[in-house]
């Protein structure tokens, strides 16, 4: 049997054929129901195994999401914007999201609740810091290479791009950036997340002109969520802070 399940490549069913066997002689099923059976265990561990591919090619740094996150913290966001973004009308109309903020105020966090909702839609993510990107963009010479390494951004349903802002990019790095958001453009919508307003992006990639090129593809369909409250990290800290103090003065 095994031989003609790896003619088929149906992998999925190797394993569970005796438990199969055993569910058939158990119910009595007719021969219609365990084949219908057989053929849905492999439909269903053919999709498992992509959805485990895929999250595995999204590279998310960590694990979040929209259920853990405490909105009543961060009381600038419209939390019920968020969970009608997190059912993913983006992606088909390739509107972009961008999170504004200074540190520590959840842009990651939402980022990448976002793509784990992406994901369990079966659709394809990538996580990646602009630093990262823009390094990996010109890292290679030769034109071909260099559009092989641009596909791999431009492939995944929805690019997910961490942390513009925190450092500046040389001229080439700019351009290869700007060639990422001119191909994107109306075709795969981009969750990004920054520390600097718009108004400061110019400075950003050296170059006012192509700063104003990017930002007029970039937030042409765009959902701009401006965080505008605390660190939840510095809360963290005053908590343990406080909670130190309070033992010390029990003791
Ligand atoms: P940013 O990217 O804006 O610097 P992060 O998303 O990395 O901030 O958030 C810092 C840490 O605090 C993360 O561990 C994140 O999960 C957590 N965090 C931030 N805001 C909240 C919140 N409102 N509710 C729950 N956890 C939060
Ligand atoms: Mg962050």
């Amino acid at each position: 049997m095994n031989d003609l399940l790896k003619a088929l490549s149906l992998r999925h069913l190797e394993k569970r054929l005796p438990e199969l066997y055993e569910q058939a002689r158990m119910h009595s099923l007719t021969y219609e129901a365990f084949l219908r059976r057989v053929l849905t265990m492999e439909v269903e561990g053919r999709k498992l195994a992509a959805q485990q591919k895929r999250l595995k090619a999204a590279k998310l740094p960590t694990r979040k999401t929209l259920e853990e996150f405490d909105f009543t913290f961060q009381p600038s966001i419209d939390e019920r914007l968020l969970w009608e973004l997190a059912e993913l009308s983006f992606i088909k109309t390739n509107r972009n999201v961008v999170f504004l903020g200074p540190p520590g105020v959840g842009k990651t966090h939402l980022s990448i609740a976002l793509a784990v909702k992406v994901l369990q839609a079966d659709y394809s993510v990538l996580f990646t810091t602009l630093s990262t990107l823009a390094e990996d963009l010109t890292s290679v010479l030769h034109p071909s290479l260099r559009r092989q390494r641009l596909r791999r951004y431009l492939s995944p349903r929805v690019l997910l791009i961490d942390e513009i802002g925190y450092s500046k990019l040389t001229t080439e790095q700019s351009q290869s950036f700007f060639e990422l958001v001119r191909d994107r453009y109306e075709k795969g919508p981009m969750i990004l997340t920054s520390n600097t307003s718009f108004s400061e992006w110019g400075s950003l990639l050296g170059d006012e002109v192509l700063a104003t090129a990017l930002l007029d593809r970039l937030l042409h369909h765009v959902e701009v969520i401006t965080i505008s409250g605390k660190s939840f990290r510095m809360k963290d800290r005053v908590a343990k802070g406080e909670k130190g103090k309070a033992t010390e003065a029990k003791s």
